[in-house]
């Protein structure tokens, strides 16, 4: 493939597609090399047997500010879970809703299991206070590990352990809560404002809208690169000179294509599928989570919130297990998953068809407290973008891609602020900021 252009892109991710998408709106001949047979890097979404599967359950928030800047979510035809949550804990499943959307949320969690109601009042106030502040002011928060974040403005141990540790184990995959306590506020602050949804033609619908909006043979699939220099790469089929090289792959390629760069350690899950007979039972598009010890960290039918997803009549169940979870079975996952879901379900799961599993050991990169909201764009003379520059999220990637292609131009002389791009994109905060 000898060939010459103004940028070289070096992954399909969301990242690099983002980072493309600004580029080739500066008028940039960009070229986007992906090692594999599709678009998405980790958003991806199999057909099975009239199923949608994503590879390993999630969800894009409605609040996400780059999701909105960046993506027609009307034609993503996003498709909301409820809001609010189903808990198990104790042996006993309680709700716990959003007061300002559901009058019964109120009286529900005052029924809810959570110890002394000042410690109930103290989550509202928490969670309240984290949805009104402006994203900038969270950021200046001390950044901790959540659970010692938690603790120290006065949570209850039981609103700690029943709640927030078990809801946000399934966010950032760290059981223990040792994550960041600000990137938790970020999160805690869109759940509340937004809502978790998915395109109801499937997770991979996001990347995909991002591919079709570039001009026809920019991105070029099966391509390896195996070496990259500021101003060319090496690929199995020949070497692509280039202005500048974006080096957009996950943190482990991006370590070894670039050594030296800061990469850091894996958070893994678990998803697995499973077929039910039935329509989607009322109120199953809550996510359940399980505060109990056990396999699940939380569960929900996914086509209760986009039906698509399953075919008429029967209902997709999606189950996260998270690989740092000490009651996390190490083999033979499936048995003991589809026992527990009897449990939660309070059904007879015998005959539940097992769809598939995804074993994702490198889902999320780590965000152990205290985290780098914004690790540089040009290191070493390349520009490296992707979640493990900025957040472990759809939201991270996106903005870590924009900033990237940022510096491209600037690096380039181009004028910064692209048509429709943020005056404000050097900003430290800027992958939280409103619109
Ligand atoms: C199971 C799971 C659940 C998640 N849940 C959520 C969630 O609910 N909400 C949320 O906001 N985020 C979630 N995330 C995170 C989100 O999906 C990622 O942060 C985001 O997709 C990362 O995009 P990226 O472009 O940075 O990296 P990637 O998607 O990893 O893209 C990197 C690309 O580079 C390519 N590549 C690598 N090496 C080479 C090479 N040598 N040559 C060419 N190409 C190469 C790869 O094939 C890949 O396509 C989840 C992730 C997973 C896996």
């Amino acid at each position: 493939m000898g060939k010459r252009c103004d940028v070289v892109v070096v992954g399909a991710g969301l990242a690099g597609l983002a980072a493309a998408r600004s580029l080739t709106a500066r008028g940039l001949e960009v070229l986007v090399l992906e090692a594999g047979d599709a678009v998405g890097g980790r958003i991806r979404t199999d057909s099975v047997a009239g199923f949608l599967l994503d590879r390993g359950f999630q969800v894009v928030n409605t609040a996400y500010p780059e999701v909105r800047r960046r993506l027609d979510t009307q034609r993503l035809d996003l498709r909301p879970f409820d809001r609010g949550l189903r808990v198990f804990a104790d042996g006993r499943l309680f709700r716990l809703g959003d007061p300002r959307r559901d009058p019964r949320a109120l009286a529900q969690a005052l029924r809810a299991p959570l110890g002394p109601l000042r410690g109930r009042l103290a989550l509202g106030v928490y969670a309240a206070a984290t949805a009104a502040l402006p994203a900038r002011w969270l950021l200046r928060r001390t950044d901790e590990p959540a659970l010692r974040a938690w603790q120290r403005r006065g949570l209850s141990e039981p609103v700690i352990h029943t709640v927030l540790r078990p809801f946000f184990a399934g966010v950032t995959l760290d059981p223990r809560g040792t994550t960041s306590s600000r990137f938790v506020d970020l999160m805690l602050r869109v759940f509340v404002r937004g809502e978790a949804a998915l395109p109801d033609a499937g997770m991979q619908q996001i990347p995909e809208q991002l591919a079709h909006g570039l001009p026809t043979g920019t991105v070029r699939l099966h391509t390896v690169v195996s070496e990259v220099t500021p101003d060319r790469v090496v690929t199995d089929s020949g070497t692509v000179h280039a202005r500048a090289v974006v080096l957009a792959t996950d943190a482990d390629a991006a370590g070894r294509l670039l050594p030296g760069l800061t990469v850091p350690r894996w958070k893994g899950l678990t998803t697995l599928y499973h077929a039910v007979d039935g329509a989607p039972a009322p109120g199953a598009a809550t996510l359940l989570v399980d505060a109990d010890r056990s396999p699940v960290a939380n569960t929900v039918a996914v086509n209760a919130a986009a039906p698509s997803y399953g075919p008429a009549g029967r209902t997709l169940v999606a189950t996260t297990v998270l690989h740092d979870d000490p009651h996390a079975p190490s083999t033979e996952v499936e048995p003991s998953v589809r026992e527990r879901l009897a449990t939660l379900y309070r059904t007879d799961t015998t005959g539940w068809e097992h769809l598939a599993t995804y074993n994702i050991p490198h889902a999320l990169p780590a965000m152990t407290a205290p985290h780098t909201f914004r690790r540089p764009a040009e290191v070493g003379g390349l520009f490296v973008c992707g979640d493990h520059r900025a957040t472990s999220s759809i939201e991270g990637a996106l903005v870590s891609g924009r900033r990237a292609a940022e510096a491209v131009t600037a690096r380039l002389g181009l004028p910064t602020a692209a048509p429709g791009a943020s005056a404000q994109g050097a900003g430290a905060a800027d992958d939280v900021r409103d619109r």
